[in-house]
């Protein structure tokens, strides 16, 4: 079961955001709490690889409701994570409570893609 995701739209502009205490958009603080489908799409990614032992991806994953967010995906090698990719929150432990959101890939296309990785084992 996938982790909830809890966003925020404004009541004015309808702009969505997520843990903002002000409209990103018309800087309202009439926000009310959504719950988000929580599926999303890599729109940017990054290999961090400074070090080695600890690299992993940074993306920016699209939510459906229109919102943005910087994202840590977990569950596949980081040179895997794509524009493109489908992405949900991942569930429990894995998150934290301040940091970037974590995610896991989901859908077809990432089985496909694992399936191949683990092949070249
Ligand atoms: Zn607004």
């Amino acid at each position: 079961m996938a982790a909830e995701l809890i966003y925020q739209r404004c009541r004015w502009c309808g702009t969505a955001s997520f843990r903002r205490l002000l409209c990103p958009a018309c800087a309202s603080s009439d926000l009310d709490s959504h719950r988000s489908d929580g599926r999303g799409v890599v729109v940017r990614t990054n290999v961090l690889s400074r070090y080695r032992r600890t690299m992993r991806s940074e993306s920016v994953v699209r939510f459906p409701e229109g919102f943005t967010l910087r994202c840590r995906v977990i569950g596949v090698p980081p040179h895997l994570v794509r524009e493109g990719t489908p992405v949900r929150p991942a569930t429990g432990s894995d998150q934290d409570a301040v940091g970037d959101l974590v995610v896991e890939v989901c859908g077809v296309r990432d089985t496909d893609e694992r399936e191949r990785w683990r092949g070249r084992q």
